[in-house]
């Protein structure tokens, strides 16, 4: 039916091109191009064993714009998923316009030199999408990503009016490393250590981080796993969801942390490991975070010990028909189950899933459109279909609990 062409060999690179290669009906032709082209040749290898497909590989600097359009009229996708890192996304999305092409991607814009994330350099595309009769999905993994499709299919089919989201995300898996991110280190470092907001009657609520004296958290007794601390935090589907889901009065967002993991990252914020501004060592510049991921575990390698569940999900409060009522949509994720079936931890997993399904659908063409989208504004149901047969089963139950005022 139609190309793709995924950019980004890391965990989640690696989930998206498996997922591809079995769904051989909708992707006749994956390419996997990426920085290190020995990370594309043992995702092609591994593919071949379990699939029998061959998928092709390349080199690209996805920085470099003139480099990514020779290679995307080379290959002449149908869609680019772009899976490498935020600091890519523009480049990516220029190389898109100028190819001819739809773009989806998992994770929103972020200038290297400043640890800052916001829709609004890609919403700036929007024109450009749209007068070119291109369609860009942004934010499509899990969160961003399923977060918003819950969102819409929860406007959709199960309330005249949403007035409250409660995204939680919960990682209750043991890697068997004293300290280690589930995605880039540096991405998720950046995002973890920020001040948080949540947005409450029309305006944004700052809170302190959560590593900082009066973070705010509670426990939460999620499904299977039970009850986890878990902290507020900023995310950047709270940005779009606050736009786009009609009658919303608050949306939070919030991530179970051990409490191993705050002291870990306690102390490598205090002693200067999480900075990304250069410091002189020796006469050499040095960015203490990018030195840190070196020495870090590598996420796309931390499948193979992996046990336990991820549980992520959203509890949504609104009305239907005249009557206030609360529902907990949620998927659980077991990380050994990744691994064995594509040799991914559940959060490569659960990410690249959903970044598959968002190729699929526009190839499929169940999402048409001029202009740049995020997941909410597209039909949840051909997505939320495809999550249960592409590995994410959901489900929905009433919500009993409580959360924090
Ligand atoms: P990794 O660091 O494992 O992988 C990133 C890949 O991108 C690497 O293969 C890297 O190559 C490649 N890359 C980096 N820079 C370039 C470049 N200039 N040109 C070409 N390739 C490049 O990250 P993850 O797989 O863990 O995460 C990928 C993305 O997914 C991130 O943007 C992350 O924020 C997002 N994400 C989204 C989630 C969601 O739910 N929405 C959850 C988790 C992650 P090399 O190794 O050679 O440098």
């Amino acid at each position: 039916m139609g190309k793709v062409l995924i950019i980004g060999a890391g965990g989640v690179g690696r989930v998206v091109a498996h997922k591809c290669a079995q769904n051989p009906d909708t992707f006749i032709e994956i390419m996997l191009a990426s920085m290190t082209v020995s990370k594309c040749e043992q995702i092609r290898k591994e593919i071949k064993g379990k699939t029998r497909r061959d998928i092709c590989v390349a080199h690209v600097d996805a920085d470099n714009v003139s480099e990514l359009v020779a290679l995307i009229k080379s290959f002449g996708p149908d869609v680019v998923v772009n899976v490498a890192l935020p600091y890519q996304d523009l480049h990516i999305m220029d190389a898109c316009l100028e190819a001819g092409v739809s773009y989806v991607d998992t994770a929103n814009y972020e200038p290297p030199d400043i640890a800052h994330f916001e829709y609004s350099w890609q919403w700036a595309y929007q024109e450009k999408f749209k007068n070119k009769g291109l369609m860009a999905v942004l934010g499509c993994g899990f969160d961003p990503g399923v977060s918003n499709i819950f969102s819409a299919y929860a406007q959709k089919h199960l309330f005249d009016e949403i007035n409250y989201i409660d995204i939680l995300d919960c990682n209750a898996g043991n890697h068997g490393h004293p300290f280690a991110t589930n995605f880039n280190p540096e991405i998720n470092i950046r995002e973890v250590t920020q001040v948080v907001r949540y947005w409450n009657d029309n305006k944004w609520v700052d809170s302190p981080p959560i590593l900082n004296q009066g973070s705010i958290h509670f426990t939460f007794d999620y499904p299977i796993v039970g009850n986890k601390e878990s902290y507020l935090l900023y995310h950047e589907e709270l940005e779009s969801l606050s736009k786009n889901i009609k009658g919303l009065k608050r949306i939070r967002f919030w991530m179970t942390f051990s409490e191993d993991y705050l002291t870990y990252l306690r102390v490598l914020q205090n002693i200067g490991m999480t900075r990304i501004d250069a410091v002189d060592y020796e006469g050499n510049p040095v960015i203490p975070i990018k030195f840190l991921k070196r020495l870090l575990p590598d996420p796309a390698k931390l499948g193979e010990n992996y046990t336990g569940k991820t549980v992520i999900g959203n509890v949504i409060t609104g009305i239907k028909d005249g009557r206030q009522k609360s529902i907990y949509i949620y998927n659980v994720c077991d990380h050994a189950e990744s691994y064995k079936e594509i040799g991914a931890q559940a959060i490569s997993y659960t990410t690249g899933v959903p970044a598959m399904i968002s190729a699929m659908l526009i190839i499929k063409g169940n999402w048409k459109g001029s202009g740049v989208f995020n997941a909410e504004q597209l039909d949840p149901d051909p997505f939320m279909e495809e999550l249960n047969r592409q590995g994410l089963k959901w489900q929905v139950t009433d919500f009993k609990g409580r959360l924090p005022d």
